[in-house]
């Protein structure tokens, strides 16, 4: 059966975001969902393009009406993707990516088995630490804290149909069209 729902995971500052746009301009069929958040808009965030920015308390509401279909905690944030968001992406005919966190994407795999998760690594940990200290948007703090997550995330590849190494942008974009191409089929 044609499969049209893809999880795109890794660790912050694995570039799964720059990947994805690289794919996105290959696949032009291709979208991502919205998240919804309570973590504030950084600069340049839109609202409703970026993620649906929330208070704890819409946050916690939508989890009580079942509006999610996974969220996590990350870092002091909460995080998760919409039901509404895949079904209105499914309905257009798109073929829908979710760009998550590892928890968050097995909490996936358990609800849409059918989905195909793509797990992009960093070539090492201190290339990690510096792709995420170059952003400069979070704290020295924020940034001690997502490598800790991350290497508890790196612990997981094994759960994730494939894995592909982010070193050359280029060669990994077209690694991770080649396995939406193939998986679309
Ligand atoms: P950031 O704060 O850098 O935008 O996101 C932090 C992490 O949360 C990233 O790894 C991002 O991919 C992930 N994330 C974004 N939206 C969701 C979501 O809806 N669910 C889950 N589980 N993770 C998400």
């Amino acid at each position: 059966m044609r499969n049209n729902l893809f999880i795109l995971s890794g660790p912050s500052g694995s570039g799964k975001n720059t990947v994805y746009d690289g794919v996105a301009a290959l696949i032009p069929e291709i979208a991502q969902t919205v998240s919804v958040t309570t973590r504030p808009p950084r600069e340049g965030e839109v609202d409703g393009v970026d993620y649906y920015f929330v208070s704890v308390k819409e946050f916690e509401r939508k989890i009580r009406n079942d509006e999610l279909v996974e969220f996590v905690k990350y870092g002091d944030h909460y995080y998760g993707t919409l039901r509404s968001e895949i079904e209105r992406l499914k309905k257009a005919g798109k073929i829908v990516v979710l760009i998550i966190e590892v928890r968050g994407a097995l909490n996936v795999k358990r609800v849409f088995p059918e989905a195909e998760s793509i797990f992009i690594l960093p070539p090492s940990m201190d290339v990690l630490r510096q792709r995420i200290e170059n952003r400069g948007q979070n704290s020295v703090e924020e940034t001690e804290k997502r490598l800790r997550i991350a290497e508890q995330e790196l612990l997981q590849k094994g759960f994730y149909d494939h894995c592909v190494i982010n070193d050359d942008l280029d060669v990994c974009v077209n690694e991770v069209a080649d396995i939406i191409r193939k998986g679309v089929q």
